[in-house]
């Protein structure tokens, strides 16, 4: 029977508290570049542990001035991880230097640390970490191979808000590490990021960048460097504010959806579950399960489709993307384990508010159609 509304894969929490925190914003006339802004990176910053925060106006600007302040260069190489969004090997283009992949563990779906070594070149100047669907990285090995190189480490924590490596918050690792908040992710301020460092000169420098270029002493139609609009605009600055009050039920409710799909889900024929590493938290971004070889992926999210439940193959390798493919030549068999991942990933639908009943029918169908 699908007597129920169509199921979406996510859908962002959203209660009475940043409906009246952007009405007052509204109210007062100051939109952007009002108290809001500082009060919000105050926050954010306190929560991550970090000194200082910069917000922006997406996570892959943030990861852009990340990379600027690394002083990344045309022909420069950067290591990073082929199983993630496109925006964070993007933001290495943007700067006309090159990503260069390192292929994922297959447990996590993060980079392998042990494949890290056989990647660096005289030209490689960083290692951006991607912390995948709130898992972290493997950070202890990741330092040392930078330590030993004199690299820098850049932390895409866009996916990992909250998650723990041996007790340790994720975007304390990088100096320096990002943050986003589009609507998918576990908080939100409609479109948005912030950057967090522990480092003063690097935070002039981010509050500079994203204010186009802007000088330190304030004076607003001097321009110093070539700099950018890449700011968070006060509206999405109350939304995150009143969002970060409640990160740790935001969080806490995500787990607890992923660990009732687990318990549904954990003797389903064909499918298997995604795990946590020990020594790790996961920060819950997406409920994804992995599809035996033999099943056809896009027959089941079509068969789902029809069922109005929606899911998604999640993540397509980065470098199997057309662009990446015309600009280095990159083949499927490059990068295997995370080819296989992005084969056989489907995410289901997870967000605040699904109910039981509606979990319940998530995981029926997915028998129904997986087994038949
Ligand atoms: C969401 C995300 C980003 C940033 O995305 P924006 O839409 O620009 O905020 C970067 N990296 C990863 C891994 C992400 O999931």
């Amino acid at each position: 029977m699908t007597n129920y509304n169509y199921i979406p894969v996510a859908k962002p929490c959203i209660g009475e508290e940043e409906i009246n925190a952007v009405t007052e914003v509204l109210k007062s006339g100051m939109l952007s570049l009002g108290p809001n802004v500082s009060e919000f990176e105050e926050k954010f910053a306190a929560y991550i542990g970090a000194k200082h925060a910069c917000s922006v106006s997406s996570g892959t600007a943030g990861l852009h001035m990340c990379v600027i302040a690394a002083d990344i260069k045309q022909g420069d190489e950067v290591i990073t991880s082929p199983f993630s969004f496109i925006s964070s090997a993007n933001s290495i283009l943007f700067e006309k230097a090159n990503p260069v992949f390192v292929d994922i563990d297959e447990e996590s779906f993060n980079m392998d640390p042990e494949k890290i070594e056989a990647a660096i070149t005289p030209k490689t100047k960083a290692i951006l970490v991607v912390h995948i669907f709130g898992h972290p990285a493997d950070m202890d090995p990741i330092m040392a191979i930078a330590k030993k190189h004199n690299l820098t480490v850049i932390e895409d924590a866009c996916e990992s808000i909250g998650a723990t490596y041996k007790g340790k918050m994720l975007g304390t690792f990088g100096n320096p590490a990002v943050f986003a908040f589009y609507p998918n992710k576990q908080m939100t301020t409609g479109e948005g990021g912030i950057i967090v460092t522990d480092d003063p000169v690097q935070q002039n420098l981010f509050k500079s960048l994203c204010n186009q270029g802007r000088s330190d002493d304030g004076q607003w139609l001097r321009h110093t460097r070539l700099g950018y609009n890449y700011r968070l605009d006060g509206l999405s600055c109350a939304v995150g504010i009143e969002q970060l009050k409640k990160i740790e039920f935001l969080l806490s409710e995500k787990e607890k959806i992923a660990d009732k799909y687990n318990e549904l889900l954990k003797d389903v024929k064909g499918i298997s579950l995604i795990k946590t590493k020990e020594g790790c938290t996961r920060s819950w971004f997406v409920y994804v399960i992995q599809l035996d070889k033999n099943i056809d992926r896009n027959k089941v999210i079509e068969e789902m489709n029809k069922r109005k439940i929606a899911t998604k193959p999640y993540l397509p390798s980065i470098h199997l993307q057309p662009l990446y493919k015309e600009m280095y030549g990159y083949k499927e068999g490059d990068f295997p384990i995370s080819e296989s991942i992005s084969s056989s990933t489907l995410a289901l639908p997870f967000y605040i508010g699904i109910t039981d009943e509606e979990l319940k029918t998530v995981c029926e169908n997915i028998k129904e159609v997986i087994i038949g």
